[in-house]
């Protein structure tokens, strides 16, 4: 008799416990049914909440490049058009306007209307594409009656006029919609601030002067493109290069000597050239004309680290990644550079942020795009 009983009780025990589970369920299900407008209402207001509390997050004193785009024409599905956003302070600038970048600028927290000014390192497509959605972003996002100032070498004075002329209409509709103390008339579009370099092939010019901030443009060779330009930013005892499109050049060696971080583009012609081989398959008939004439104006993953080893930097960056590259392949990208060049080596991603704090020794580099 015994054995009968110790036998139905665990069968009870059990039962009973399956029916609290599914009352439990039951119950949840219903309440997610009954409060489902209550529940979203809470989850959207937590995302909301935190993705404005980002773009007022303020960062340790430092030197900040964030890499809002870090790929070339071709479309990359990890990477966008080139474009480099740089903190220092309460200073803001970006340095391209990659095609895509204006959404990962916002995506990784910084506020365009924040921006101090755009530089440009030269007029190819794939560094000037978003310019206009970024003029438009300074205005709107930033309520602000000035034009963004777009600083770039001789010529930038005709991009930023046909921007503006493009973006003239959406200006219009902004104000009779949103009102000018909203959108002030005046704060639509960009103010081209050329600047000149002498003839010398490492002529360089400050650019920008401000608050311990210090940019320096610097001649680069990516001919025929003329004039092309990179940037060294400086701040606080921090420092990097960002090389724009170039193939390797004395100027910029000369500006690299022991930054912090170098920032150099990057083309992999072994990767280059099996597409230029299969050319063939594409629809696209310049493929196989473009994929021979592209090498000759760009820096392979192996120069950039003999380079970076040359001139002592503490970390190399590779930016402006061609071809279209998957994680997978990242070694076969970089090739031999770890020969040449013994410091650490990052090939870039689209949202990584590259933090310098200020007056100290330590670079690190975490993904921030979400
Ligand atoms: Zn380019
Ligand atoms: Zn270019």
């Amino acid at each position: 008799m015994q054995n009968a009983n110790s036998g139905k009780k665990p069968m009870g025990r059990l039962l009973k416990a399956t029916i609290g589970v599914i009352s439990i369920i039951v119950i949840v299900v219903l309440a997610g049914v009954v409060f489902q407008k209550q529940i979203f209402t809470f989850a959207a207001t937590k995302i909301i909440k935190q993705r404005l509390l980002s773009q007022t997050h303020k960062k340790a004193d430092g030197l900040y490049a964030g890499l809002a785009g870090t790929g070339a024409p071709f479309p990359d599905i990890n990477r966008v058009g080139p474009c480099i956003v740089v903190e220092a302070g309460n200073n803001l600038y970006i340095i391209d306007a990659g095609q895509g970048s204006a959404r990962n600028i916002g995506l990784m927290g910084f506020n365009i209307g924040k921006v101090d000014a755009i530089l440009l390192t030269h007029f190819h497509s794939d560094h000037i594409a978003d310019l206009g959605e970024m003029m438009i972003q300074h205005w709107a996002a930033g309520s602000n009656a000035k034009p963004v100032d777009v600083i770039g070498p001789k010529g930038v004075e005709t991009v930023v006029a046909g921007f503006n002329h493009a973006y003239s209409l959406d200006a219009e509709y902004r104000v009779a919609f949103h009102g000018a103390a909203t959108v002030p008339p005046s704060g639509a579009g960009g103010r081209a601030r050329p600047f000149a370099l002498s003839s010398e092939e490492d002529a360089s010019i400050v650019v920008v002067d401000k608050e311990g901030v210090k940019i320096t443009a610097f001649k680069v060779n990516h001919y025929p493109v003329y004039p092309a330009v990179g940037y060294r930013v400086d701040y606080k005892g921090r420092s990097l290069v960002i090389s724009g499109d170039t193939v390797p050049c004395q100027s910029l060696k000369k500006q690299s000597q022991g930054v912090d971080v170098l920032l150099h583009e990057a083309q992999q012609p072994t990767m280059i050239k099996i597409i230029h081989d299969q050319a063939g398959l594409s629809p696209n008939p310049s493929l196989a004309k473009i994929t021979a004439d592209i090498p000759r104006y760009h820096t392979s993953p192996e120069d950039a680290a003999k380079i970076a080893s040359e001139t002592s930097v503490k970390h190399l960056v590779l930016y402006h990644i061609l071809p279209p590259l998957p994680p997978l392949l990242n070694n076969m990208f970089l090739g031999d550079a770890a020969k040449y060049y013994k410091g650490p080596i990052t090939v870039g991603v689209d949202g990584l942020l590259i933090s310098l704090p200020a007056n100290s020794n330590k670079i690190s580099i975490k993904q921030i795009l979400k």
